[in-house]
């Protein structure tokens, strides 16, 4: 492993707070996704074989086919138990923060979170963490939080407890943040860690089938209807996208989760820089942004939509309607086409 991402002396700081059972909530971000949930759940597997009182709380639903991960029925949805999630919070010694690095992530979580006395520890793979963290652990070349949870577990000398859930959750994080392992993220290093997580146990063709083969009818419908009807190419642009209306999700008996993965049939189109999918839900539209090589979505994200993420996979979101959204992310092309024809 890269001993720089966890050195010695901070580790055994945290490894010294550990020493004794603890309470401990751990978070991930809003809507949380396979590596948010996968890192949540893998840490809460190590932690409570170390005897601590663990509760993962994530700010939002989640969708279906994340639900299945060992110990899912007792993660907590703030939104649906906020005093005991507030209460969960202002008691605990630490909280981990996993998958995102600004408290805003977090939404209606952010104030408790700030205001708890507990220890925060960030482990991270995105730009730019605020620093409202005791312990960050923040490192933008790894492929997914879940790597960097096998390398904490690891550095705290605890490899050994690695067993069968923990290694499912991890795998599930490292594979769906890297689409399958097909991302430049994908090192050698990684490959080594998912050998080990397999050799651990972690069942790679059932995780596969749970997060990828398991949509409903509904949901591939929506996929086709989205291909077939929606999908807008600019080739001036090297860009396509895809804009959902809330009526039309109704269509299709939306359900969370249901148009994760749209984006990258957009950007499959042969020459295709950019790829954006927009959808509107609860007079909001969240968008998402992919891109191919060196085209920062990121910068585009966080510059125009209130948002970021990572150079080739962000998001954001807008308040304005769902045709001026677009209308202005058309609008921004004409800026960024030096970039994107080069
Ligand atoms: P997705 O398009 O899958 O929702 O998100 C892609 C990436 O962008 C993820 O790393 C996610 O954490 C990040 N992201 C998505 N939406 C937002 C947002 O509203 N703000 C920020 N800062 N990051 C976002
Ligand atoms: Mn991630």
């Amino acid at each position: 492993m890269d001993p720089s991402r966890f050195s010695e002396a901070s580790i055994n700081e945290l490894r010294q707070l550990l020493s004794q059972p603890r309470k401990i909530v751990i978070t991930t971000h809003h809507r949380p996704d396979g590596d948010a949930m996968g890192s949540s759940l893998g840490l809460y597997h190590y932690l409570i074989q170390k005897k601590h009182t663990v509760q993962v709380i994530a700010p939002s639903e989640y969708p279906d086919f994340l639900q299945w991960m060992p110990a899912n029925d007792k993660v907590w949805i703030y939104e649906s138990r906020l005093a005991e999630s507030d209460r969960a919070i202002t008691e605990a010694d630490i909280v981990f923060c996993l998958d995102f690095n600004h408290l805003n992530r977090i939404e209606k979580m952010e104030a408790a979170v700030k205001n708890s006395g507990a220890t925060r520890v960030l482990i991270d793979h995105h730009l730019d963490p605020e620093l409202v963290f005791r312990f960050a652990y923040s490192y933008t070349s790894a492929c997914s939080t879940c790597e960097l949870i096998y390398q904490f577990i690891e550095a705290m000398g605890d490899k050994h407890l690695i067993n069968k859930t923990v290694a499912d959750c991890i795998y599930t994080g490292i594979m769906t943040d890297t689409q399958s392992f097909k991302l430049p993220t994908v090192t050698p290093l990684v490959h080594e860690i998912v050998a080990a997580l397999l050799k651990s146990g972690a069942a790679n063709d059932v995780i596969y089938e749970n997060v990828y083969e398991s949509s409903t009818e509904d949901r591939l419908r929506l996929l086709g209807y989205c291909l077939k009807d929606k999908l807008t190419v600019l080739p001036e642009f090297r860009t396509a996208y895809i804009a959902l209306s809330q009526a039309e999700m109704d269509t299709y008996d939306f359900q969370p989760g249901d148009t994760e993965g749209v984006v990258n049939y957009a950007l499959s189109v042969k020459g295709t820089r950019m790829a954006a999918f927009f959808s509107e839900r609860d007079g909001l539209v969240k968008i998402s942004f992919r891109s191919k090589a060196d085209f920062s979505v990121r910068d585009l994200a966080f510059t125009h939509f209130d948002g970021g993420g990572h150079r080739n996979a962000s998001g954001g979101k807008s308040t304005l309607s769902l045709e001026r959204t677009v209308a202005k992310f058309l609008g921004l092309l004409p800026q960024y086409k030096a970039e994107l024809v080069k």
